[in-house]
């Protein structure tokens, strides 16, 4: 990696130090000497510290000082993820026998088979990234792109292309239990499915396939794992840099912007189509800000009613792909319940880690985040009702309804009445959900990505 890469970053390097408000300050006056590219370019884009240090004064240090050690460990490890999901992405399968490559050619043998049925709607990608040892988003994007041809339609170099993809799966946080590269690619798996919508496929654009795949899998990158208000109330450095306003979202574009340009993945095509580009991803991130929900839906609303959505015009269809991406970013409760389970599990413990931050340093404890108040299936329906049915009724009607459409709706309502039974039988001491103990499981929950007549995959 170059030092000249942090200036090509320009305002969309970020230092995760003590030193970053300084700096980020003056990254946005432009005052940046590149004779502190060096000491930068480490640190580039991180949203850390997770709180100021001025509140969190306690073990922040020493967490620094491990986390920095825990990605110079990653960087090493990457170059094995790296060789893995090469050597799957050109089906070469090591041959040494008695090495331990034996489990590998196991692993990507089921990792292949389940690329073949990544347009099913029950595809499992918890499974899918164990197979592929830890590097789902990589693999998966490699392979969309050359099922649909867009790394020759584009033009794009092949290690450039590998080269970002893998700093997008890297800068996702591992250790949060949510929003990590696993999120990152199942929403690029949703969105697959519904590019394949018949009301949608045969009107997009190759430039609108790469676009909404390539924002799916960026959408919430350097997630800190707290919420915007957190990053307020602690006074965050990106709080003030976005003025409080789409803060995580806006960070999460300008730091897939920074890792275009560092790449040089779009560094071929003319200035004009790469800012557009850009700009686009830029509109379809910040779409997913959830606080812009009831803005979208009213629009999507009334396009429906008014029956004017124009597929053959470029802004409809990004519109719809805005609609799209912030389905796919929500649809966990539209999954099989094994599935949808395990989302919700993990959202929560998030909620509930960001609950026991906030209570550890005397603030005030964020709505869903209070693990004694606030249970699992109460915040699951209050999301189902405010937020994913509301969306996934007027989705419903854009599609006519299709086959996918339906199927998901009868997840939804279907985890919604198991949630509402869980509600009632949830206990304060019972914080554990046992969905075993509740009812069978549903039919092809969670198995392997496989099966399931719905989205069948047309690529
Ligand atoms: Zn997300």
């Amino acid at each position: 990696m170059s030092c000249l890469t942090v200036e090509r970053c320009g305002a969309v390097a970020f230092k995760r130090s003590e030193q970053n408000a300084i700096q980020v300050r003056m990254l946005a006056d432009g005052r940046l000497n590149t004779g502190h590219a060096g000491v930068l370019l480490v640190e580039r884009r991180g949203s850390y510290p997770l709180i100021d240090l001025r509140i969190l004064k306690t073990s922040a240090q020493q967490g620094e000082v491990e986390s920095g050690t825990r990605r110079k460990v990653k960087r090493l490890l990457s170059f094995q993820r790296y060789c893995h999901a090469s050597r799957l992405l050109r089906r070469l399968v090591p041959h040494t026998p008695g090495s331990l490559h034996l489990l590998d050619d196991d692993y990507l043998g089921q990792a292949a088979h389940m690329l073949s049925k990544v347009g099913t709607w029950n595809f499992d990608i918890f499974l899918f990234d164990r197979l592929t040892n830890g590097n789902s988003l990589v693999t998966l994007l490699c392979h969309l792109f050359n099922v649909y041809g867009l790394i020759h339609h584009f033009q794009l170099d092949m290690v450039k292309l590998h080269r970002f993809l893998g700093m997008v799966q890297e800068d996702y946080h591992s250790q949060n239990p949510y929003h990590n590269a696993v999120h990152a690619a199942d929403v690029t798996q949703a969105m697959y499915c519904y590019l394949k919508e018949p009301k949608l496929a045969e009107q997009l654009s190759p430039l609108d396939v790469f676009l909404g795949l390539m924002a799916a899998a960026a959408h919430d990158v350097d997630h800190p794992g707290v919420n915007q208000p957190f990053l307020i109330k602690t006074r965050h450095h990106l709080a003030s840099l976005y003025q409080n306003t789409s803060v995580l979202e806006s960070h999460h574009w300008r730091s897939t912007v920074g890792m275009l340009r560092e790449s040089g993945l779009l560094s071929h095509l003319p200035a004009d189509m790469s800012q557009d580009m850009e700009q686009q991803l830029g509109s379809l991130i910040l779409a997913t800000d959830i606080s812009r929900q009831n803005e979208f839906l009213l629009t999507f609303r009334e396009h429906l009613d008014n029956q004017d959505l124009d597929l053959q015009l470029a802004s409809h269809r990004h519109f719809i792909l805005q609609i799209a991406l912030k389905c796919a970013d929500v649809c966990n409760p539209c999954r099989v319940w094994e599935l949808s389970r395990q989302w919700s599990e993990r959202v929560c413990e998030e909620f509930y880690r960001q609950g026991d931050l906030e209570r550890k340093f005397d603030l005030e404890i964020s709505p869903l985040c209070n693990q004694q108040a606030d249970s699992v299936p109460a915040i699951q329906i209050g999301f189902i009702s405010y937020i994913v049915e509301p969306l996934f009724e007027e989705w419903h009607r854009f599609t006519e309804p299709s086959p996918l459409s339906q199927t998901m709706m009868g997840h939804l309502h279907k985890n919604k009445d198991r949630w509402s039974r869980l509600r009632y039988a949830h206990t304060p001491s019972d914080t554990q959900i046992h969905p075993s103990a509740e009812e069978p499981e549903p039919e092809g929950g969670g198995g392997g990505g496989g099966g399931g007549g719905e989205g069948e995959d047309i690529p």
